[in-house]
């Protein structure tokens, strides 16, 4: 643990980027008994949060919170427990049953980023980590005991020490661009749209919906205070013409008007102008990079329709604070710690990046999609198999042998009638 002697100027661990990755990796290695510093570019106030999210936790993220101090998150006051139902080509695929406090990863959150933001960094202040906001990460460079920080913020510049930096500092990483690991950049067909709604009736049990309408994916999510977000992943065309913040609420809510499984937006009330983007590019780097670790969208940043990125930043800094739990920050600790991180990372996060970026390609052949959803929908086993694929508690691999038997199994019961 930590062995020097420190001033305000020199830390065990400087983290990179202040929002969910890097707060969480702060927190883990405080809670190792390191000084933490998290150097985060934007001013913040205690509200402060991503705008640009939509806020969807996945089930295998649920029982993490608990690692960051944030297991209340999890209570009504502050998210919504949910579960996905799929509205597919071949059917709907629903989790059955209701919601099992014992067993966090068996549902979903609607976890607005209103809330996640500053409960994360309040929970890496309590655990003593150093938060300087309005603090931009300028340059660095290692030596042979650790490394040096060129700082800019309010006052001027300034010069930290640090035995390891970690970058958190999301998918455009300035410190990717210093360090030199460029990100692998794959299409995203779909532009996204998405707002906040009162007057919109709740499914029952609180089910996330998720409709896939031709080749675009339209999610509605209950919120906490009876508010809804209403979410569009569309093909680019299809959003291009809506014009003018008012006429583009209006196809927007037509949109949804005009999809049978989704709740009902008649009576539906704007909370917020709709938000979104017109493109948004996956983007995948090295998880390690000479002694520098990446965690969230610094290391994957993927297609947003999939909802992983706040999961697998909260995961990859899980994932690095367990490869440092019985190792030192320095010499043969730090390279094996760092090897057991990147190991972690591909075998753990990496895998899902693939079909991802697959399903953000918008490929036309309907009459595949459908045979595969009848497969799916076809069969109980692959239902559940399929929530848990998309609920990141599964790996592809896993889904794909269990399909392909499904295949089997429905194409010799056909040869049978
Ligand atoms: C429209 C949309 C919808 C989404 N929906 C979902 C969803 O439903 N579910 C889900 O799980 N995920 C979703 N995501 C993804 C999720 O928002 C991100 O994956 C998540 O915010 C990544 O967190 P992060 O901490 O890795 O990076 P970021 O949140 O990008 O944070 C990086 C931080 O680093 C700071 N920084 C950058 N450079 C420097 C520097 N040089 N010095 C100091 N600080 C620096 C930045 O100011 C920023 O605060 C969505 C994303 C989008 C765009």
């Amino acid at each position: 643990m930590s062995t020097q002697k420190f001033d305000d100027s020199s830390v065990d661990v400087a983290v990179v980027g202040g929002s969910i990755a890097g707060c969480a990796i702060a927190i883990r290695f405080s809670q190792m008994g390191y000084r933490v510093a998290v150097f985060e570019k934007k001013a913040m106030t205690e509200q402060s949060y991503k705008q640009l999210c939509t806020h969807f936790v996945q089930p295998h993220t649920v029982p993490l919170l608990a690692e960051f101090g944030l297991d209340h998150l999890r209570e009504p006051a502050w998210s919504v427990t949910t579960k996905a139902v799929f509205v597919t080509p071949g059917g709907v695929v629903e989790t059955p049953g209701g919601y099992d406090p014992e067993q966090p990863d068996s549902y979903a959150l609607n976890l607005e980023r209103r809330v996640l933001d500053p409960a994360i960094r309040e929970a890496a202040r309590q655990q003593g980590v150093r938060y300087l906001d309005a603090t931009s990460v300028e340059s660095l460079e290692e030596d042979e005991s650790g490394w040096t920080l060129d700082t800019r913020d309010r006052t001027g510049t300034q010069r930290f020490r640090a035995r390891l930096v970690v970058a958190a500092d999301g998918n455009r990483s300035r410190l990717a661009g210093l360090l030199g690991n460029p990100a692998e950049s794959r299409p995203n067909e779909r532009a996204a749209l998405f707002g906040y709604f009162t007057g919109i009736e709740a499914p029952a049990g609180n089910r996330s919906v998720f409709i896939m309408n031709d080749r675009d994916l339209a999610c509605s999510y209950p919120l906490v205070d009876g508010r809804t977000e209403l979410v569009l992943f569309a093909e680019k065309s299809r959003v291009e013409g809506w014009r003018g913040p008012d006429g583009r609420l209006q196809e927007f809510l037509k949109y949804f008007d005009g999809l049978a499984e989704a709740p009902s937006v008649t009576h539906a009330v704007p909370e917020s102008p709709l938000l979104g983007y017109s493109d948004y590019p996956s983007q995948i780097r090295q998880p390690v990079h000479g002694s520098v670790p990446f965690v969230g969208d610094a290391a994957l940043s993927l297609d947003p329709m999939s909802g992983v990125g706040c999961g697998f930043a909260l995961l990859s800094a899980d994932l690095l604070a367990r490869s440092f739990a019985d190792r030192s920050l320095a010499g043969s600790d730090l390279r094996e710690g760092l090897d057991e991180y990147r190991q972690r990372f591909e075998k753990t996060v990496l895998p899902h990046a693939e079909g991802i970026c697959g399903d953000s390609l918008v490929d036309k052949d309907a009459a595949t999609r459908q045979r595969m959803f009848e497969t799916i929908c076809g069969s109980r086993e692959l239902s559940q198999k399929y929530l848990a694929l998309t609920g990141r508690m599964l790996l592809p691999g896993e889904f794909q042998r269990a399909f392909m038997r499904g295949l089997m199994t429905r194409g010799s019961g056909a040869a049978r009638k």
